[in-house]
């Protein structure tokens, strides 16, 4: 026997066009039962057009769009089962509230197939889920932002849809409530086991929530995998760059290694020749103590240090060697830093350093 994952939605080929812009290229996805996937990528890229196309809002001109391993669209035939059809939750940015229904009417708007008894039972089941039972009979406008995004995500999760589509469904929110929503939300998703697909253009937000991440780059798929991969096994500068600041240094592969101002770096799967561009990470790097013989160090100067919080930015001059005058920014916690001016020791961890094909 032989058996076969239910995926609550895959996209398969898709490609979509707005006159002369193809703003999805030949995608393919999917969400498995249980699992959150985000869409991320830079504005413009594609995210919520693939969204729209997944719930039927827009018409598929190419490729096959699935639910629950059946074709619900499929472009050369035109075939389609209407958005109602499809067994999806939305949630949009805006929650989209309706302003003249009460909390309990907007949650219970899609469940006009229950009994009243049965309905309103829904309703508070889903309301407690999402700890808003205190506010049935409240109206929108009384509700603060993250309020009404529970009552969002409550009136989407009550038909208890396949999948769930979030677009950006936190940032309308202030950043410290969005901590807080997201992580209430991630626990409502988990609990209640809904297969989410959720659109973001925030890497952070998208490495909390997602099990899998599909990082788009101009209508494509360039990378995916669990955040884990994403941030530290990178396929190309795009990917580096788009979870973090990087420092960014050249060289040039000799033997399967690159000589660069921070030590000699294993580059085995390069050809000898081949010019390199070398990511480095500010948290990859750190202020050496004296007697460390972990690797390489290199000297330099302490320039700048900035206060974050719980680390501090540190900007940093080499000082000889084949990189004086590379300027550098590192991260460090702890609250004894040297001062500004001092000489230091930099040192890297090979292994950290990214390297790819200039
Ligand atoms: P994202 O969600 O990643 O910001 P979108 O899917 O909204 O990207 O848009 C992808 C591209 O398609 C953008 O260049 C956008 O301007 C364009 N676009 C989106 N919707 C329409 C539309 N209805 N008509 C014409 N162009 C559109």
């Amino acid at each position: 026997m032989h058996a076969t994952t239910t995926r609550a939605l895959a996209l398969d080929n898709v490609s979509h066009r707005y006159g002369n812009l193809l703003a999805v290229d030949r995608v393919s996805l999917h969400v498995d039962e249980g699992e959150v996937t985000c869409l991320l990528g830079p504005s413009g890229c594609g995210k919520s057009t693939i969204l729209r196309l997944a719930a039927g809002l827009e018409t598929l001109q190419d490729g096959r769009v699935l639910m629950q391993n059946r074709i619900v669209a499929e472009g050369e035939s035109g075939r389609s089962v209407p958005p109602e059809r499809r067994g999806v939750g939305l949630v949009f940015q805006d929650f989209a509230l309706f302003p003249h229904l009460s909390v309990a009417r907007n949650v219970g708007f899609g469940l006009t197939e229950l009994e009243p008894g049965a309905r309103a039972q829904r309703i508070a089941e889903v309301l407690d889920q999402v700890d808003m039972s205190d506010y049935a009979d409240a109206f929108p406008h009384a509700l603060s932002g993250g309020q009404q995004q529970r009552i969002a995500l409550a009136r989407a999760l009550a038909p208890q849809p396949q999948i769930l589509l979030l677009d950006e469904p936190f940032s309308g929110l202030d950043a410290r409530l969005r901590e807080q929503i997201r992580d209430d939300t991630l626990h409502v998703l988990k609990r209640s086991r809904t297969a989410t697909l959720m659109v973001t253009h925030d890497p952070e937000e998208a490495m909390f929530m997602a099990d899998r991440i599909y990082l788009m780059q101009a209508g494509r798929v360039v990378q995916s995998g669990s955040p884990d991969a994403l941030y530290h096994r990178p396929v190309s500068p795009f990917v580096t760059r788009f979870f973090s600041e990087t420092n960014e240094l050249a060289g040039i592969v000799d033997g399967g290694q690159v000589a660069t101002p921070l030590g000699v770096l294993p580059a085995p799967s390069l050809e000898t020749g081949t010019k390199v561009q070398i990511l480095i990470r500010p948290e990859s790097l750190r202020i050496a103590r004296a007697g460390d013989n972990g690797g390489a160090v290199s000297p330099a100067i302490l320039e700048e240090v900035r206060f974050l919080g719980g680390s501090k930015l540190l900007v940093v001059r080499l000082e000889e060697g084949l990189g004086g005058g590379t300027v550098l920014r590192l991260r460090q916690s702890g609250r004894h830093l040297p001062e500004r001016g001092s000489k230091i020791l930099l040192q890297l961890d090979p292994a950290d350093a990214l390297i790819f094909p200039a």
